[in-house]
């Protein structure tokens, strides 16, 4: 006989694709619900220039914080927000919190800083992207320029047609563009030069290594080069030692952002690490 699970189900019976599938939408159930609640959060971490050691921006994170005062990490439910299109939804939201978070930085005396915001490859291909980008951008009143849409190198690359009109309607916005967790994919070379993009973002696999002999670390240094060969900035992620702050300044990277800095924050925790950066 079938036994009783918490919610008094049988569930003696069914798969394990079964089991998949419920606890998928128990989770989507339970997103839609802190959504509606509004008890998702962005968190920011700084991005820090090489040159001085000050911050030039932040990337907005999102968390979802559950009731024993951890919280749900990215990885976990942006897929199912993707499949379920619920990102659409949630995708407009981070980039409006993000922009009106810039407009309080630039009231308190930090008008410089940028603000990095994750594009999903749903949101991507939505043909009302490029309108819901231009509408945050009026609403919200930030300087174009300093929203940066990351763009994963897997979604620029991914060879369809409509790629590079969608990046030119929102460079003519205006904004900033990156290409996220670069290196991991496929590019072709010949493509990325005509993607009107303004920045890489070398993908922390290939800063993991960096200040010791491994060919890994040295897959920075490539991207850095290439990246300045295409009149681009680079940025390396997951920066957590002062050994990656060394190797990627003898490089030549012009940015970094990762633990060694600080841990994304949350918007008040961000404010007081930014405040001795006042000018
Ligand atoms: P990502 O855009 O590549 O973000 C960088 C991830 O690396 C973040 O994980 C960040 O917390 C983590 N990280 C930062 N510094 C370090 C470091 O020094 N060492 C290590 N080991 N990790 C570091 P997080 O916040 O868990 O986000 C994971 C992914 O989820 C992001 O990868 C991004 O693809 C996605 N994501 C997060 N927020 C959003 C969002 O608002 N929208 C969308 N579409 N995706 C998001
Ligand atoms: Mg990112
Ligand atoms: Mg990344
Ligand atoms: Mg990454």
């Amino acid at each position: 006989r079938a036994k009783n699970d918490q919610r008094g189900q049988y569930c003696y019976y069914t798969t394990e694709m079964e089991q998949d599938t419920r606890q998928r939408l128990t989770l989507l159930h339970d997103l839609r619900a802190a959504i509606d609640a509004r008890k998702l959060k962005l968190f920011y971490q700084p991005q820090i220039s090489l040159h001085d050691g000050r911050p030039v921006g932040a990337e907005a994170l999102i968390r979802w914080p559950v009731d024993t005062g951890a919280f749900i990490p990215p990885d976990q439910f942006i897929g199912l927000a993707e499949y379920s299109g619920m990102i659409i939804e949630l995708g407009d939201w981070v980039m409006r919190v993000a922009c009106e978070q810039a407009q309080q930085w630039t009231e308190l005396g930090f008008p410089w800083m940028r603000i990095a915001v994750n594009v999903s490859v749903v949101q991507f291909r939505n043909p009302d992207f490029v309108a819901s980008v231009d509408r945050v951008l009026k609403e919200t009143r930030i300087e174009p320029a300093r929203l940066e849409l990351e763009i994963t190198e897997s979604v620029a690359m991914q060879g369809a047609a409509n790629v590079e009109p969608i990046l030119q309607q929102l460079k003519a916005l205006g904004v900033t563009l990156a290409i996220d967790d670069f290196g991991t994919g496929f590019s072709s070379l010949s493509y990325l030069q005509r993607l009107p993009v303004d920045r890489l973002k070398i993908d922390r696999a290939f800063v993991r290594d960096m200040g010791t002999q491994s060919e890994r670390s040295s897959i920075a240094d490539m991207i850095v080069r290439l990246g300045h060969e295409l009149g681009l900035t680079v940025i390396a992620e997951g920066v957590e030692s002062p050994q990656h702050v060394n190797a990627l300044k003898q490089i030549g990277c012009e940015e970094a952002q990762g633990f060694y800095y600080s841990r994304p924050l949350p918007a008040n925790d961000f404010l007081a690490w930014l405040a001795p950066f006042k000018m």
